[in-house]
């Protein structure tokens, strides 16, 4: 059976659904799973999502927020009761197993049917069924299409559009990387047409901050580090340095894009600590793949122009490591 056949027949019968987006997910994870949850219970399914970690601040407006589930010690019998009963596990905007951390023995000793919907390119073939498209702009976008596939009449509801216009607009910095498509402007356009409210949408996502974040941005942009020969620039933060501006989850996402916005620069890093190591986040403008690079030298991967990974190595070893393998790259950063 088609893949797309198999969504539309599967979703035709009530099931019991647990949606999974990846760790600290972000708009486009979490605006996908909770768009996805709404259309589902509207077709008369039971769904729940369930994320492997808590999430940013400035997502807690997307409508069935209160709902998710976040797994912890304290979640960890009710998590298992979600995947005893469930029928369907659905896996959105990831396709590495690991990178749903502790909630991947729960999927790979689920016994019926996992489905993927997601936009990466570290595809695992683990699942039944898959809307899978590396090179869709959002993984909402595949959500947007779905729902337009399945059942068109949801592609006007306010909160299932409001979910995923969040994620389209982020995973495409705005309409500017080089995944955003025609199809994404035609889908913005479809939102626009039903009486979406984009500015609300913009200004909830990106006029929220709280102001230790934006003091912990411009941080962060003093210590900015510029290698001309290599056209890149990084930036390291620390657990200490992370205190000071009393961090909370999501509070560093971005500042890598402020690293790649100087003239000249073609690769942004960003360096941060955590408890198993090194977190590491990749940016790149034009030819360069830091999707490759990730998965070649820091246990990571993800898209062309933004990847990542998380290492073992403390913070000063990570840099040192990065910095050493740099002039390998020296002329195909050179353009
Ligand atoms: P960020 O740098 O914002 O954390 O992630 C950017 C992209 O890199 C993500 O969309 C994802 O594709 C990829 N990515 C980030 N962290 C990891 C990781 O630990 N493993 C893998 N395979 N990909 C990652
Ligand atoms: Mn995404």
């Amino acid at each position: 059976m088609k893949q797309k056949e198999l969504f539309k027949e599967l979703f035709a019968t009530p099931k019991k659904v647990v949606i999974i987006p990846h760790i600290k997910p972000d708009a486009d994870a979490l605006g996908s799973s909770l768009g996805l949850c709404i259309f589902l219970k509207y077709l008369g399914h039971n769904a729940v999502v369930i994320s492997p970690s808590n999430y940013p601040e400035f997502l807690r407006w997307m409508p069935g927020e209160s709902d998710i589930i976040c797994f912890s010690q304290k979640t960890q019998p009710e998590v298992e009761k979600h995947f005893s009963e469930a029928d369907l596990v659905i896996c959105v905007d990831f396709c590495a197993l690991q990178r749903s951390r502790l909630l991947e023995p729960f999927i790979q000793d689920f016994q019926k049917t996992t489905l993927l919907i997601d936009h990466h390119m570290d595809k695992e073939n683990v699942f039944d069924g898959e809307w899978w498209d590396e090179n869709a702009a959002a993984t909402a976008q595949l959500v947007y299409e779905m729902i337009g596939f399945i059942e068109p009449s949801y592609l006007k509801d306010q909160d299932i559009m409001a979910c995923l216009y969040a994620g389209i607009i982020t995973d495409t910095g705005n309409f500017k990387y080089m995944s955003t498509s025609a199809e994404t402007h035609r889908i913005a356009m479809e939102m626009k047409n039903n009486e979406l409210n984009t500015t609300r949408i913009q200004e909830l996502v990106y006029d929220s901050n709280s102001l230790n974040r934006i003091q912990l941005l411009g941080y962060a942009l003093t210590k900015l580090h510029v290698h001309p020969e290599y056209h890149t620039a990084y930036i390291s933060l620390s657990f200490r340095e992370l205190d000071r501006f009393k961090y909370q989850v999501g509070d560093t996402e971005g500042i890598v894009n402020y690293a790649l916005s100087i003239q000249g620069i073609h690769f942004a890093a960003i360096f941060i600590q955590i408890k198993r190591g090194t977190k590491v986040s990749f940016r790149s403008q034009g030819s360069f793949s830091v999707s490759n690079f990730a998965a070649r030298h820091f246990c990571g991967g993800g898209h062309h122009s933004a990847a990542g990974g998380v290492v073992n190595t403390q913070l000063s070893q990570t840099i040192k490591r990065f910095l050493a393998i740099l002039p390998e790259y020296q002329e195909a950063l050179d353009y």
